[in-house]
């Protein structure tokens, strides 16, 4: 069975104040009962994370799971400013998001980086959220599907197996954070695409992966994204740091 699964990635927002007024506005609105046989996350920026483990307790928030945006590629040791899986797993999360387009372009991580994060996620106990995606030129040029497809291999060249304990969030770069979304149909095609060359691999390994759709989601634009057979639940940026958006996404 796929998991189907929404994400909140808050990246580089909030504060002490604006995160107890995000958790008891989604409590709230979690009591009155969401949609059964789903998930929900929300990933805080790592000083947060205890802050909002300690809040999800307080209101008993069954529904909402803790994740965080990055990890580092390394256990333990002499990397300054690195957190670790473990020391994630330890604050609660159960998600971990990894190659976030943000970071591969901005931070200059490559997939085999990537990876090694993942495995670290895994082996941390956790799930890592591994993010692939083309750009507007990549696309422009007829090769999203060679770019995506590519950045998958690279993962199943490394994680093999286990990456039936993964996500894959398909982020189109040109759709994150500038209001243009994917089509159902596009996004869909992409989805199908990751599907048969992870049954490729192994038919199991694709049966089991969730593949969530991430790029400019809002509640206007997630019922039809998820009524696609392939797309499994959303990674959600911009929308998710308001918790009445990230709400009617979630009902979605
Ligand atoms: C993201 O950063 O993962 C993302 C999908 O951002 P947004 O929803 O703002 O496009």
């Amino acid at each position: 069975m796929r998991p189907l699964i929404v994400i909140g990635n808050w990246k580089m927002n909030g504060n002490l104040a604006s995160n107890q007024d995000w958790i008891k506005t989604v409590a709230r609105g979690m009591e009155s009962g969401m949609p059964s046989g789903r998930q929900f996350a929300v990933c805080p920026p790592f000083p947060y994370l205890s802050q909002c483990a300690t809040l999800i307790k307080e209101h008993s928030l069954a529904f909402l799971s803790l994740g965080a945006q990055d990890t580092s590629a390394h256990e333990v040791g002499a990397y300054t400013g690195e957190v670790s899986s473990v020391m994630l797993k330890e604050m609660a999360c159960k998600y971990v998001i990894v190659g976030h387009s943000e970071r591969r372009q901005m931070h200059h991580e490559a997939d085999e980086i990537i990876a090694a994060k993942a495995l670290q996620v895994l082996d941390a106990g956790m799930t890592p959220v591994i993010c692939v995606g083309e750009t507007a030129d990549e696309k422009n040029s007829g090769r999203a599907v060679e770019v995506v497809r590519g950045q998958v291999a690279k993962q199943l060249m490394v994680l093999q197996d286990r990456l039936a304990d993964c996500l894959i969030a398909y982020e189109p770069v040109w759709a994150i954070g500038t209001g243009k979304v994917a089509s159902a149909q596009v996004a869909q095609d992409m989805h199908r695409a990751i599907r048969l060359q992870l049954a490729e691999f192994d038919e199991d390994v694709a049966s089991h992966v969730g593949i969530l759709y991430g790029g400019s989601i809002k509640s206007d634009n997630a019922v039809e994204l998820f009524a696609m057979p392939d797309i499994d639940g959303g990674l959600v940026g911009g929308a998710s740091l308001d918790p009445q958006e990230f709400l009617a996404i979630c009902q979605a």
